[in-house]
């Protein structure tokens, strides 16, 4: 593997869910609480919804790519209080 490359991730339409509202909370995978969704930011400093993800711990997880749901990933119940 060349170590100058750009590191990189590849996501399918069919690993993509539901539409994520945009104050969602995600269920957590490692510890089962809801976080919040962060977004990046793009190179003008806008955040921008290419990718989303959760911060847990120490660890950041992606969560949502332009919008839709990763697989492996849940929508907090809005019904529930969030931790
Ligand atoms: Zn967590």
């Amino acid at each position: 593997m060349n170590n100058d490359s750009t590191p990189y991730i590849a996501i399918g339409n069919d690993e993509l869910g539901d539409a994520v509202p945009d104050d969602a909370g995600i269920l957590c995978m490692r510890c089962g609480g809801a976080h919040k969704i962060e977004y990046g930011k793009n190179e003008a400093g806008e955040e921008t919804r290419i990718l989303g993800f959760v911060r847990c711990g120490e660890k950041a997880y992606v969560v949502t790519v332009d919008g839709w749901l990763v697989f492996g990933s849940a929508i907090e119940d809005t019904e529930r209080e969030t931790s």
